[in-house]
């Protein structure tokens, strides 16, 4: 068969690390048009820098945070990677500034990258209890003129929903670029680009590619000058997906919706369950009016959901009772509810808090729950049954 073309209605996985020129004069025309990351055909050039594999599932991704363009990467920290690194100009980066709940593997890169290796000014914003204090941070945020503000939609464990219009119409007075890490909210509960970020991260390894076994990142964005310099970024450090894993993601995708509106259905439903058993202290749940940001979630997300993510502790008179009842839970479920350090995964997932955050959080019998996209009825009647006999 000597045609390269035929009648997919899909795009193929291409898995060439170089593609064909034909001759010197096209060879030059894909070269001189790579920078600007045109989505021409016929002039791939090497697979790190663009593939066409790659380019479809990105194209999925644009329509869903409805943007100008988005770039894969091989992980979510690739993508975080990437959004704050083109931002870094040497001695002349002024303080970035970030919100402190966010993804551990991030405060990590903070601390351990951005921090002790380049030698960047990064300043932490705390919450006040379990809320930010937005009028605090715009003292902050004028005293220091941050150059970058990152920030998360909804934080992970406790469920803090973040004020994306305050914080946004703030950084536009002080002159500060936001990122916005959107993995738990996803585009279907908020799209913070439409409210005038600059940049939107994701983990696409959870509720993207939702089946818990894509590794991948995206950035995504509306303004061509910093798509440039994160194409360019990408193509240097090599942090571009595989086209397997990039196929992968664009089958997978495809249901994203679906999964999304059931994982927020069950996740309301097993919040309902939670709340009605002596054996749970307290439930956080952005959608339970009690939650300290539940007001934030009705402003962001309006009746689109609350996400997928739960928390919850348990009663008892001591930390020992509540570990205690914490465990014999995680026991009596573990045929069903599997302890796995992810989320967004198609069955309900778990964390016990205490043993990945420490006295970070000091209720001592924390679950942070990923819920699934399962039977709704099945997987209440499995943490119902559990929970009436401890
Ligand atoms: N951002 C958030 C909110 C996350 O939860 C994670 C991972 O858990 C990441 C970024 C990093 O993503 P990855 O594990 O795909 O590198």
């Amino acid at each position: 068969m000597k045609t390269k073309k035929v009648n997919s209605s899909r795009m193929p996985v291409y898995r060439d690390a170089g593609f064909e020129l034909y001759d010197a004069s096209t060879t030059g025309k894909a070269f001189e048009k790579e920078p600007e990351n045109e989505r021409i055909p016929d002039l791939y050039i090497y697979s790190r820098y663009r593939n066409p594999t790659v380019i479809a599932a990105e194209e999925e991704i644009m329509n869903l945070e409805g943007c100008g363009w988005a770039l894969l990467t091989q992980s979510g920290m690739s993508a975080v990677d990437t959004a704050l690194s083109i931002f870094q100009r040497g001695s002349l980066t002024r303080p970035w500034l970030f919100f402190n709940e966010i993804y551990g593997g991030t405060i990590s890169f903070i601390e351990s990258i951005l921090r002790k290796r380049r030698g960047v000014e990064a300043l932490s914003f705390y919450p006040s209890g379990e809320r930010y204090d937005t009028t605090e941070f715009a003292r902050v945020a004028e005293k220091e003129k941050p150059e970058v503000i990152y920030v998360e939609v909804v934080s992970n464990p406790m469920l803090i929903v973040t004020d994306l219009v305050e914080i946004i119409g703030v950084a536009r007075k002080t002159g500060s670029k936001v990122i916005v890490d959107n993995t738990f909210a996803t585009p279907m509960l908020c799209k913070p680009l439409d409210l005038g970020a600059d940049l939107v991260i994701h983990s696409a390894t959870k509720y993207f590619s939702g089946h818990g076994n894509i590794t991948a990142g995206v950035i995504c964005g509306n303004d061509d000058s910093l798509m440039h310099e994160a194409v360019e970024y990408r193509k240097y450090i090599g942090h571009m997906i595989s086209p397997d894993d990039a196929y992968r993601l664009n089958t997978q995708i495809k249901t994203f919706r679906l999964r999304f509106m059931q994982q927020c259905r069950n996740a309301s439903a097993i919040t309902k369950v939670l709340k009605s058993s002596p054996a749970v202290r307290k439930v956080w749940y952005p959608g339970l009016p009690e939650h300290e940001t539940h007001s934030v979630a009705l402003k962001l997300f309006a009746d689109r959901g609350f996400g997928g993510m739960i928390t919850f502790d348990f009663a008892g008179d001591s930390a020992e009772e509540e570990r205690r009842k914490r465990d014999l839970f995680i026991s009596a479920v573990s045929e069903d509810i599997k302890i796995i350090p992810s989320l967004g995964d198609p069955k309900t997932i778990i964390m016990p808090v205490e043993s990945v955050w420490g006295a970070k959080y000091p209720e001592p019998g924390l679950i942070r729950m990923s819920a699934g996209f399962e039977d709704t009825e099945m997987i209440t009647g499995i943490i119902k049954e559990v929970l009436e006999k401890l």
